[in-house]
């Protein structure tokens, strides 16, 4: 009989022992996983049962936004901030598509091991411990502020509505709220029935698109400033109702503004003026200079995919192109969309790609990405300079900042009473790069509720940044 060698025997202990190992982790694994994918804790199931071992959602300040703890996800402890977050972190189930426990549950809950256990690091020792193993899943620190999150929140009161706060130079979405909201810690039972939810699993700030009023005039004059030579000293009298493209066009309340050049026309943002613009610029530049804008198309970050604005004047005749120039006729807007627009005027003409995740288990998941061009430098400049001059003439904003703005009135109902008031701009400061988009569904009184809301969460910012 052959002798074993005692180099040989040893070695046979060893592959014994480690096929022994893994034989027992698998099983451990597989045994725990069916567990995992059995307990019967939520009507969401299978999709609830693997959160019982996600990793942690962090804001910026590491505030932590969601956890598990013994097999249970629990949410940020105040109930306002888990509303003011639940369409960025998500709740139990699938049911919000922008949130990062729908587009990284794998990664959330991929197994990751830590503690002492892991073949091939001196395999005794290692058995012995194996019941030592921790398996988590990742963990995720995102770019928002659950502090001004909340403040958005509380600032957009009753109304349904969205508020987008993006760092203009780096892309970090800072504050991303969507209204109407949810607690993801005690979901309401009615929430799939009652009216008061109707939408709520939506992210308004990516996910929908609304006509944007006057706001759109910043797109109107990128096309008149860089298509017709030196259109901003032309002058304008506006008496304000006009025959444009064979109907009528009127400002606000059959107001006329009187003269105007291009700068006192937004300021005072004069519908005839601008669509008289947009006529004399014809379908095919308006449809170029919208495009280059991000209309028609979508934007994707962080694994999603953004609704689309539209601009579409195909169908439309010269009086709905009139129209269309300011924001109305079809066109629709998304928050995020009128943001990066007001992002790439302040940026020189190119807007940063926003983003929300910042890291992954620490890891840098994201870095300043330019997107293509939205307008020239020369003429960013200058609609820089009309948005401060616009701005100023409100008045009531907040005075912590250089402020540059454009508001947006967008009538829904017929006798003009029922609107969507936005308000969208950009920080001049080096502290607070920030462009943003407000808008508030359903108004009463126009702009200036848009204007008040975004005051509170600018002097939230202003608090924490400045
Ligand atoms: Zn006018």
């Amino acid at each position: 009989m052959r002798k074993i060698s005692s180099r040989s025997f040893m070695i046979l202990i060893m592959t014994i022992a480690f096929f022994a190992g893994l034989a027992y982790h698998t099983v451990n694994l597989v045994v725990h996983t069916a567990e995992w994918i059995a307990v019967p804790s939520n009507t969401h199931l299978p999709k609830h049962s693997q959160l019982e071992y996600a990793g942690k959602i962090l804001d910026r300040n590491n505030v932590v936004l969601a956890q598990s703890v013994e097999r249970k996800r629990y949410y940020h402890t105040d109930e306002q901030t888990r509303k003011a977050c639940v369409h960025i972190v998500g709740d139990n189930s699938v049911n919000i598509a922008t949130a990062v426990q729908t587009v990284y549950r794998s990664k959330l809950t991929s197994f990751r091991f830590t503690g002492s256990t892991l073949f091939g690091l001196g395999m005794p020792d290692a058995m012995k411990k194996i019941d030592d193993i921790i398996i988590t899943g990742n963990d995720f620190r995102l770019t928002i502020d659950s502090r001004l999150q909340k403040t958005a929140l509380q600032a957009l009161g009753d109304y349904k509505g969205a508020m987008f706060f993006y760092n203009y130079k780096t892309g970090e979405i800072l504050c991303m709220v969507s209204t109407p909201t949810y607690d993801p810690q005690n979901v309401p039972e009615d929430i799939e029935t009652n009216e008061a939810y109707a939408g709520a699993y939506l992210n308004r700030a990516l996910s929908a698109s609304y006509p944007p009023g006057s706001t759109f005039k910043l797109v109107t004059a990128n096309a008149a400033i860089q298509s017709i030579p030196d259109i901003t000293k032309s002058t304008y009298v506006c008496p304000g109702t006009e025959i444009v493209g064979g109907h009528s066009v009127s400002c606000y309340q059959h107001l006329a503004h009187g003269l105007l050049d291009m700068k006192e026309a937004l300021a005072k943002s004069c519908n005839i003026y601008f669509g008289k613009l947009a006529l004399a610029l014809g379908r095919d530049t308006m449809t170029d200079f919208a495009n280059q804008m991000g209309f028609n198309q979508s934007f994707s970050f962080d694994g999603i995919e953004t609704a689309e604005s539209v601009y579409d004047v195909t169908d439309a005749n010269d009086n709905q192109l009139a129209w269309s120039g300011v924001g109305q006729y079809t066109v629709l807007e998304t928050p995020v969309n009128m943001a990066m627009i007001s992002g790439a005027i302040a940026n020189g003409g190119t807007p940063v790609k926003p983003y929300f995740v910042d890291t992954i288990n620490e890891l840098s998941q994201n870095t300043p990405t330019l997107c293509p061009p939205m307008l020239d430098k020369p003429t960013a400049d200058t609609l820089r300079e009309m948005m401060e001059y616009t701005a100023m003439t409100y008045g009531a904003l907040d005075n912590h900042f250089r402020i540059c703005a454009k508001t947006g009135t967008a009538e829904i109902s017929d006798d003009g009473t029922v609107a969507h008031a936005w308000l969208t701009g950009f920080l001049v400061d080096e502290d607070c790069p920030l462009a943003f988009s407000v808008l508030l569904e359903r108004v009463n009184s126009g702009s200036m509720e848009a204007i008040i809301a975004a005051n509170q969460v600018l002097s939230a910012i202003a608090e924490y940044y400045k």
